[in-house]
């Protein structure tokens, strides 16, 4: 959870939780998000119209406390993955939504494996209880299938029967949510920090001009600080809550409007608040470098079982999606991956498995989590292969579970970090330097020790300080001929490719990085 680092000074105050509504389409999301805004219980701004600004809190009471819960008001599973595809961790609930009169269907698994995956925690609103046919008990029993079983079931997970439509068991689900937030998450930030968090929701108004909704999630963000997200900057001219109130100032997990933008930043942005204008906009232009740049590799790169990106070796666990022609097989290849070894740093998990083609959804989960997305004698999807072909998410296809297996435990081995040792292979002194034409400077100089090898690194040393490092030995010669290497006690002329500032008296280093190999 956000805002939660330990060993910091400053003032920790508790922080409301954040919740995401997701489930299946039709479900009632986004009525019972209308429904949440307006059951604000102990409303000062009784009667304020709330504005659609991508997240909303309210207040309500539990055990005489007063309590304010900040909702995402974008429903649906695309929004929360596209922003954890970005990197920002912005939801503490998912309260999953479930018709009664229908039961779980293909989204509501995928919303629920989403949350899952995220490890965050999952409140079940039973909804429509309304209707004829509302079968709230077969919807316990359904999703007991997906690990989520209800208290009543001796399970952990609180299930809530609502309507949106008549606001029956709107104060359960709060509460059920206040429930699950106090007792299975602590929900701290630090009020003195730096302002930051994470960007809702951005858009351009005719009047106004660039206005982005944000989510404080640590520090506290007030009206004239000078403000980076993502790569749009300015000064916060003005912040305004759900109702249209200005507010002087923002806590974490409070939803507010920012103006002063100069431009608009995209939903998953992280912002950050700087001292000075000039920073801020110093610190937007590098990150507008950096998208572009992030842009142009991923274009060009694929990533492959080798060259899985730093990110996931720094996570040392490789998520794998399996999607299968029929349980039996999905089953056996899960059970077959999970008996590799490859040592304790290093962890496989599958963050999602089903039977049928690779579909978007399954992409999308992919992007938010640096995943290989296996199918087992199944294909992608034509708009899924797509999503993968221009995100660079790695699919493979297999018919054999061997091979999926050797090729996984490939992935893993390349997962380990290479470990290089230094290894010294000659230095020499530079007597004086020649100016040549089309090469550059030219180091004449007297080998003293070891060997000076052609195309090995080099570093160069002046009064014993390292001048440059991560040089090369572009060329070598030994009088007029190319030399592979030349040995000590021989003269020879060394050229450092397009660095050139060498002087007599020099010392140059020559090594070669080893891999340490593993036992
Ligand atoms: P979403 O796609 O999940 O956002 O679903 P909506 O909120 O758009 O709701 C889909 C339909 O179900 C709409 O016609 C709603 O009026 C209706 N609906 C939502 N919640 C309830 C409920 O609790 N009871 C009844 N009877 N209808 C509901």
């Amino acid at each position: 959870t956000f805002g939660d680092e330990e060993g910091e000074e400053g003032d920790w105050e508790s922080r409301p939780p954040v919740v995401t509504v997701m489930g299946h389409v039709d479900h009632g999301k986004t009525k019972l998000l209308d429904a949440i805004r307006h059951a604000n219980v102990v409303s000062k701004e009784a009667g304020g119209i709330t504005q659609h600004i991508g997240a909303y809190q309210i207040v309500t009471e539990l055990e005489h406390n007063e309590r304010p819960i900040t909702f995402i008001d974008t429903p649906g599973h695309e929004s929360f993955t596209a922003m954890r595809a970005r990197g920002a961790k912005v939801t503490d609930i998912v309260v999953l939504v479930v018709a009664a009169d229908d039961g779980v269907m293909p989204q509501t698994v995928e919303a629920l494996n989403h949350a899952q995956a995220a490890e965050v925690p999952i409140v079940v609103a039973v909804n429509k209880i309304d209707k004829e046919g509302a079968n709230p008990a077969k919807i316990r029993q359904q999703l007991t299938e997906y690990g989520l079983v209800a208290e009543e079931y001796g399970g952990d997970t609180m299930f809530v029967d609502v309507s949106a439509t008549t606001r029956q068991g709107l104060d359960e689900l709060l509460t059920a949510i206040l429930l699950t937030a106090d007792a299975s998450l602590d929900l701290r930030a630090n009020t003195e920090q730096d302002p930051q968090g994470v960007v809702i929701e951005g858009k351009l108004d005719k009047g106004r001009g660039p206005v982005a909704t944000v989510l404080v999630q640590r520090g506290t963000l007030r009206q004239g600080d000078s403000i980076v997200a993502g790569d749009a900057y300015g000064r916060v001219r003005s912040l305004l809550d759900e109702h249209g109130n200005k507010l002087k100032e923002a806590l974490p997990s409070r939803p507010v409007q920012v103006v002063g933008l100069t431009s608009v930043p995209r939903a998953g942005d992280t912002f950050l608040v700087v001292e000075e204008d000039r920073t801020a906009r110093q610190i937007a232009d590098r990150r507008q470098a950096r998208i572009r740049n992030a842009q142009n590799a991923s274009m060009r790169k694929r990533i492959s079982l080798e060259d899985l990106d730093a990110a996931l070796k720094e996570n040392r666990q490789l998520n794998l999606i399996i999607k299968g022609d029929n349980s039996g097989t999905v089953e056996a290849l899960e059970e077959a991956l999970m008996k590799i070894e490859v040592g304790d740093d290093i962890s496989l998990r599958v963050i999602h498995r089903g039977v049928g083609g690779i579909t978007k959804s399954d992409i999308d989960l992919a992007l938010a989590d640096d995943v290989i997305v296996l199918g087992f004698n199944v294909r992608a999807e034509g708009q899924a292969t797509e999503l993968a072909n221009r995100e660079g998410v790695d699919v493979r296809y297999y018919t054999v579970i061997y091979q999926a297996i050797d090729e996984i435990e490939a992935a893993l081995k390349g997962m380990l970090k290479p470990e290089y040792e230094e290894v010294q292979l000659g230095t020499a002194e530079v007597r004086e330097v020649f100016r040549v034409p089309k090469i550059g400077n030219v180091a004449g100089s007297l080998v003293r020790s070891g060997t000076i090898v052609r195309n090995s690194k080099a570093r160069l040393l002046r009064d014993g300080n390292v001048v440059a490092d991560n040089l090369t030995v572009e060329s070598l010669r030994r009088f007029k001929d190319d030399a592979t290497e030349v040995r000590e006690g021989y003269e020879c002329g060394i050229g450092l490719g397009s660095f050139n500032d060498i002087k007599a008296e020099d010392v140059i280093q020559t090594f070669e990085m080893r891999e340490i190999p593993r036992v």
